[in-house]
């Protein structure tokens, strides 16, 4: 696509960011659905956020994405903050109305559409997930918006996560369990859904997975692994052979840049191509 005068803007903030896959799906899809916008990634240094943002509303950007080190900084910034985001306490996306700057999380509805679109419906169903740290928040707080019948989570520490767990608190009796602690295998029993939120098992370290007895878990459970690369983590493939129905990662990162693409431009992008795209980068060797 040639961009013109009248091409609006778009980006992502981070640092680093050269890593980021955002801007070849975002383009992709943005070039599909012939809409005149740019999309680009910003390197902005945590002493530059608030100038960076100010930025925003001087140059007329329609919005950006964030990420890390910044989805907690930039909220002060902020004129509104959607309730998803003050919730999981974390902004991935930003809007720009006429210089009135709202932020959003778009990660609880890409890790839910994604489970969704594979007809698992949450609705009263037991939920474990193992590890708990930048990402379960998001996790949680969209299972509770889907009515989960109960959450347990086994992690390596438990004080680290209690914060977490008292935090939604108000919503729901979350169970807390060390992973090694033989009453987790009485959770893992009863999962309809296994999650994965710890890092475990991702490229480069294949070989690695959360410490989950496999025999306690019934072939009818669902299992969702939210690492993208691999494509299949040994947590996903241990599950897939004793039956169970899986899903990566993958569909969460797209569904997370699809709403934010909804959010900016007002239409709702092809997932496909976001997909084609995102795997080009993610499994080109
Ligand atoms: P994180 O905050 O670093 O860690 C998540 C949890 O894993 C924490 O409970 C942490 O325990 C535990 N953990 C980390 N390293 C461990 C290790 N070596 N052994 C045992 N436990 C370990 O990670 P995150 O930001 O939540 O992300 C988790 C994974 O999800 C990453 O692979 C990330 O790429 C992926 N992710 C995917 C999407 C998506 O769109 N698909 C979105 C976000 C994240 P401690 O607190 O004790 O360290």
């Amino acid at each position: 696509m040639s961009y013109s005068g009248k091409t609006k803007n778009l980006g992502i903030f981070g640092y680093p960011v050269g890593h980021s896959f955002s801007p070849i799906m975002q383009n992709a899809a943005l070039q599909a659905a012939g809409l005149d916008y740019a999309y680009i990634a910003m390197p902005v240094a945590p002493e530059n956020l608030k100038d960076a943002v100010a930025g925003l509303r001087a140059m007329n950007f329609r919005g950006v994405n964030v990420t890390i080190p910044h989805k907690q900084t930039v909220m002060e910034y902020l004129d509104e903050i959607h309730e998803d985001a003050k919730i999981i306490g974390a902004v991935n996306t930003i809007v720009n109305d006429a210089g009135h700057l709202t932020g959003y999380n778009t990660d609880v509805i890409g890790f839910i559409d994604a489970l969704k679109d594979k007809g698992f419906d949450p609705a009263g169903k037991n939920a474990v997930m193992v590890g708990a740290g930048g990402a379960a928040r998001a996790i949680i707080w969209g299972l509770l918006k889907e009515n989960i019948g109960s959450i347990a989570i086994g992690v390596r520490n438990m004080p680290k996560v209690q914060p977490l767990v008292d935090y939604f608190q108000k919503y729901i009796d979350i169970k807390l369990y060390d992973w090694n602690d033989s009453n987790f295998k009485d959770e893992l029993r009863t999962a309809d859904l296994l999650i994965n939120a710890t890092p475990l098992g991702m490229t480069p370290k294949t070989d690695e997975m959360p410490p989950v007895d496999w025999d306690c878990i019934s072939p009818s459970a669902f299992v969702y692994d939210i690492i993208y690369t691999p494509a299949e983590t040994l947590f996903l493939r241990t599950a897939r052979q004793k039956g169970c129905q899986t899903l990566n990662g993958e569909g969460m990162l797209i569904g997370q840049g699809a709403e934010s693409f909804r959010l900016w431009t007002g239409v709702k992008p092809d997932h496909n191509v976001m997909a084609t795209a995102l795997k080009k980068m993610l499994y080109a060797e």
